[in-house]
Order: C-alpha cells, then structure tokens, then sequence
C-alpha cells in the first residue's frame, strides 16, 4: 500500500471552526451586551469579524504578529468597524473567547464516521498552526482525541505551515516517510502547498469549491468521500 500514514490539519478540516466560533461568539455577545452598545446584530459583527480573524491569522502564519496582539486585535479592530474603540473590552472578549470556543464541540459532516474508516488502516496524526492548549482542548472535548498518535502544533514545532520545516519536524517526529504519507487539510497554501513542497501527497479539502490553479494529489468537498480515496 502506498500509505501509512495520515496527517490531518483541525480547524476547518474536522473540528467546524465556524460553527464553534459563532457560537461562543454569540454567548460573548450577551455576556459583553454588544447589541446594546451600537452593534446592529450578531450576525454583522461576525462578518467583520471573521474576514479580521483570518487575515491577523494569515500575519501571525507569517510571523508578523504574535499570539498576544491575535487573540486580541481581532476583537479590538471588529469592535473598531462600529465605531467602538475600547481595547479593555476587546481584552474581555479575546480572553472569554479562548476560554470557551475550545468547549465548542461542532465537528464537520461525517468527520467521525471517516476517522473510525480510517484508524484501523493508517496511524493518524493532527499537524496544526493552532496553539497548544487550546487544540488538545479542542480534540478532547469533540471526543476525537483518540484518533490520533500525535498532535503537533507549531507551538511545539516552532514553526508554522506552509513552512517545510514544519512538515519536516512532523515526519521526524512521527517516523513516518514523506512518499507513505498524505496531508488532508482546507489551505491551500498552508496545508496542501506546504505538503506538496516536501514531497506529501495531499487531499484539499474544500467544501466551498473554492477555484484555484494548482496541481494536486486529490480534492474532496466532502470528507465521507475520503473512504474512496483511502
Ligand atoms: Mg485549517
């Protein structure tokens, strides 16, 4: 068989970033009554914010910003779109969203079904951009934790994908071989590219059907359609 390994990326590949983010965002919100002060409605605040978040998200890959100014810009500067500067409540809410979003347990469809496919033929592990502690939260409280040898984050690896070394470090760290293993993840310059630059063969994962020009080992849409490929 060609592989034996498997890497996966979390957020938005198993664990539903979204779905989880709106609902701690939507509990914060009431908390931090933001609807009364100049907010139209929830949903206008996570459009900011979530196009804030992924850019500050795309800085911090690149190492432009640290994990400190992230987890608490992102708040500050959406807050900032409806004329609301107040960096003490962007504070409250950064820290009340890091303690809560990693309990939220929405996982994608059929994510539970592919990985009980998949554990008895591949050893499985997560390769993620995402912090420490919250990641293993996350795993744990989504009850999928178990599928996996090993967790590498860039905070342990201390480097971030598309970095190879990243890749390299996961490899070594896991014994396994780049030509037996295969990356699933929904960037496609993070996970897929980065892959494809160390010689990984990849499965993009995308669910939006985003359009691109890349070359790629395999692309799904959904991850059920895993169990044909693998
Ligand atoms: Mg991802």
């Amino acid at each position: 068989m060609q592989y034996d390994t498997i890497f996966f990326d979390l957020d938005h590949t198993l664990w539903d970033f979204e779905t989880n983010s709106k609902e701690a965002l939507s509990e914060i919100a009431s908390t931090h009554q933001l609807l009364n002060k100049g907010i139209p409605s929830l949903q206008h605040f996570l459009e900011e914010y979530f196009v804030i978040n992924e850019k500050l998200w795309e800085d911090y890959r690149k190492n432009i910003i640290s994990k400190e100014t992230l987890r608490y810009d992102r708040f500050h500067q959406a807050l900032k779109k409806f004329d609301i500067d107040d960096f003490e409540l962007a504070t409250a809410i950064g820290n009340d969203y890091v303690s809560s979003a990693p309990y939220k347990t929405n996982l994608f469809p059929n994510a539970i079904e592919v990985l009980e496919y998949l554990k008895g033929k591949y050893t499985l592990h997560i390769i993620t951009n995402g912090f420490e502690e919250t990641q293993h939260l996350k795993l744990r409280n989504s009850k999928i934790d178990h599928y996996f040898d090993h967790i590498i984050t860039s905070e342990r690896s201390g480097f971030k994908k598309p970095d190879e070394r990243m890749f390299h470090f996961s490899l070594r760290h896991t014994n396994a071989k780049s030509e037996n293993s295969i990356m699933i993840g929904d960037s496609l310059e993070a996970d897929i590219l980065g892959a494809k630059s160390v010689g990984i063969n990849q499965v993009y994962f995308n669910p939006e059907e985003k359009e691109h020009n890349e070359e790629l080992t395999h692309e799904v849409k959904d991850l059920k359609e895993l169990i044909g490929i693998l």
